[in-house]
């Protein structure tokens, strides 16, 4: 690692020089090495869809798979959706590159990283980092447990909020936080998964959206919202850890009995 100031095109001032092998000493933590170097694969933008392995499936999302594969380095998620079903449908189209253009601009550890996207002839591909883990909500619907202690309630809702001042400070709401769209990573921090909802919001904005257990008196009401109406449903994500139950609706059989 070399840091140089260039004070011309010519002229430059030596800030730091380490060698690799004293950085190596430095970061004696293995831990430390590699989230160093899981996050250098992850800048990687030069990977193309022909250097990408399948190795197995992930999960189903709402419009296409979600699937594990390598490039003979690294482990990386990718989301494919089929390039038809998006051009037939406008709001789709317009929900890929609203999710696309937000990942792209989030770096945070409780955040999925998007690498990159692709496009062939029959799909569009999101490649992002490969979370080790499992959904929230399966973590949750432990056949007999069903719930969190104290602790571990403050612990993931501690993990949410951190994440959320983090999009508050770039003006973003993200209008469906739900235990589904949270995965608990290999060291048992969550991680954001899905942005397929959320919106740079200058000010207000009245858009019906989010999940019926979840979603904010504001939003609902249809009379203008900003970013605030995500606090509501971690809010409810807390209720639900903690007792097992939501807050509203839990025997409810139709969504306007929720709302
Ligand atoms: P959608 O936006 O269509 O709902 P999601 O992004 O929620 O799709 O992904 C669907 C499922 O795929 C998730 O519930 C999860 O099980 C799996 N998945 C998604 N992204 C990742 C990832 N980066 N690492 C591991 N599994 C993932
Ligand atoms: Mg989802």
């Amino acid at each position: 690692c070399i840091i140089l100031i260039y004070l011309t095109k010519k002229d430059y001032i030596l800030l730091m020089k380490l060698l690799k092998s004293d950085f190596d000493k430095l970061i004696i933590d293995n831990t430390v090495k590699e989230y160093m170097k899981k996050k250098i694969a992850l800048q990687d933008t030069s990977i193309t869809l022909t250097d990408l392995y399948f190795v197995r499936f992930l999960g189903k999302g709402k419009f296409g798979n979600v699937n594990l594969v390598h490039n003979n380095k690294n482990l990386y998620a990718i989301k494919q959706v089929s390039r038809k079903a998006v051009e037939k449908q406008k709001i789709l189209a317009r929900y890929f590159v609203n999710e696309r253009r937000i990942m792209l601009s989030l770096d945070h550890p409780f955040i999925v990283k998007m690498v990159k996207t692709f496009k062939n002839n029959y799909f569009c591909f999101f490649l992002m980092e490969y979370v080790n883990g499992k959904n929230l909500d399966e973590y949750l619907a432990r056949s007999n447990v069903k719930k969190c202690n104290i602790d571990e309630t403050r612990f993931y809702i501690g993990n949410i909020l951190i994440m959320l001042e983090y999009l508050q400070k770039k003006l973003i709401a993200h209008r469906d936080i739900k235990p589904s769209n949270i995965m608990i990573d290999s060291n048992g921090y969550l991680k954001m998964i899905d942005f397929g909802t959320a919106k740079v919001l200058h000010d207000y904005t009245n858009t019906v959206i989010g999940t019926p257990h979840y979603i904010s008196p504001e939003i609902l009401s249809n009379s203008g919202y900003s970013l605030s109406c995500d606090f509501w449903s971690v809010g409810v994500c807390m209720f639900e850890m903690f007792y097992g139950v939501y807050p509203f609706g839990q025997h409810a059989t139709e969504v306007l009995q929720i709302y």
